[in-house]
């Protein structure tokens, strides 16, 4: 159908035509017939295909124009197959609820994938897992510990949202055209409820960018933007946090009671 597709950079794409890794992929999502699917940029297909054998209940969001209607023309007939040509960061994955949570997946475009987690996670209690390829940096910085040097701002609020979990790692080779960089599948399952909740999630999610924009800084010296320099004192003397140490030290939970007492929460 799409032999003629020249792959265009603007949109990320990168075709995976190895059929072996196609298989780990749908083998680990696994979808039963009753799932309610969501595939992001599915492209020519090749995740699609395999995964419209197992559930027919599958919703594809795809930007590309041409793609779409190469799409359309191989699945449209398929019963259960929802084509959507729009652009995925700007979609309401709402709309897709049906009683049963989304079961998300993709091989997603990489030059958008952090705007696009964050989009996801705004739908977080309406999603049961997410099974998506990245850039296998990014990744590692998803999957990151404190202490170690990927763990940042994603890290914090990814793992704030979900459990997660990498899978494995995919070379270059297994894409048309090749990427410069090795891939990675990685699953989150969204908490529900969350472990460790945030009494103001904008806040806390504020506190978490304050604190990273600049990692080398202090707590303190992060902070002071949101709070006087007495009150963050007060708040890490409460927490047990040394207002010396820098945002790499500290856990989800430790920003997450932060936030709370800062919200004049429970902590
Ligand atoms: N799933 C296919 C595969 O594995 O071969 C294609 C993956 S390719 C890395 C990314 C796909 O996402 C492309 O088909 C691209 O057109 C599509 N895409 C790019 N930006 C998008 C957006 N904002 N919303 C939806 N799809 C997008």
């Amino acid at each position: 159908m799409t032999q003629h597709h020249q792959a265009r950079k603007r949109f990320g794409q990168n075709f995976l035509v190895d059929t072996h890794i196609i298989r780990k992929i749908v083998n680990a999502i696994a979808p039963a017939a009753d799932d309610n699917l969501v595939e992001i940029g599915p492209g020519q297909g090749a995740i699609t295909s395999p995964l419209l054998q197992l559930c027919p209940g599958l919703t594809a969001i795809e930007l590309d124009r041409d793609l779409a209607a190469s799409l359309a023309e191989k699945f449209g007939d398929e019963q259960g197959f929802t084509l959507i040509q729009q652009d995925a960061l700007a979609f309401d994955f709402a709309s897709l609820y049906t009683g049963r949570p989304l079961r998300v997946t993709g091989n997603l475009p990489y030059n958008i994938s952090t705007p696009l987690l964050f989009h996801l996670l705004n739908y977080h209690h309406l999603i049961a897992d997410m099974h998506v390829m990245l850039q296998k940096e990014v990744v590692d910085r998803l999957a990151a510990a404190p202490g170690s040097k990927a763990y940042g701002r994603l890290s914090v609020m990814l793992q704030y949202y979900c459990q997660v979990e990498p899978l494995f790692t995919v070379p270059p080779e297994a894409f048309r055209p090749a990427p410069k960089v090795q891939s990675s599948v990685v699953k989150l399952t969204p908490y529900n409820p969350l472990p460790a909740a945030a009494v103001d999630e904008a806040l806390f999610a504020q506190l978490v960018k304050a604190c990273f924009q600049q990692r080398r800084k202090t707590l303190r010296n992060a902070m002071k933007p949101l709070l006087p320099t007495k009150e963050i004192d007060a708040c890490m003397v409460e927490s047990s946090l040394d207002p010396r140490s820098r945002a790499e030290q500290l856990s989800v939970a430790d920003f997450v009671s932060l936030s709370n007492l800062l919200a004049g929460g429970s902590g």
